[in-house]
């Protein structure tokens, strides 16, 4: 897997301040996408096990306290991510405490794959489906048009 920014301190991808990775492939070429860099497989920098300590380091600071990790892309859902994106949640349950997990993917829930489904099992907060520019609504919160669901499946 290929990731493209990662915001060790972030407070607008979810709620409270967070850990985002955004990580590169997405397949849905919806319309007016805001993220079209993130398309290729190939785009951004590898994502190695560098940067996964990383992240856990990240969500145990004590420092700066973070709520939990947000994945977004691009598509963490892309099949070509699956396996990448589940060992990374794996680890952010086994190896911290108390951390939420936001995923954002283009595919809507009904119709993900027993792979996908092995990575939402670790998911609290699910915000799924493309974007479609005839539905933008820019008061939403954590989603760019009305098609787009928020699916709380743990909190
Ligand atoms: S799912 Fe997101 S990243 Fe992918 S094309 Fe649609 S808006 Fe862009």
């Amino acid at each position: 897997m290929h990731y493209h920014q990662y915001f060790p301190v972030d407070v607008v991808n979810g709620p409270g301040t967070r850990c985002t990775l955004f990580v590169s492939g997405c397949e849905h070429q919806c319309r007016g996408c805001y993220n079209q860099s993130t398309w290729r497989l190939d785009s951004g920098h590898p994502f190695d096990q560098a940067m996964s300590d990383r992240i856990i380091q990240d969500l145990n600071d004590t420092r700066i306290r973070r709520r939990g990790l947000s994945l977004s892309g691009g598509d963490p859902l892309h099949p070509a991510n699956v396996g990448a994106v589940l060992a990374l949640v794996r680890r952010v349950r086994r190896e911290t405490q108390g951390k939420d997990i936001w995923l954002w993917t283009g595919y809507e829930r009904e119709s993900l794959s027993e792979a996908q489904l092995a990575v939402i099992d670790y998911v609290d907060v699910l915000v799924d489906g493309p974007f479609i520019e005839a539905q933008k609504d820019m008061t939403l919160q954590w989603r760019g048009s009305r098609n787009q669901r928020i699916h709380a499946l743990t909190l």
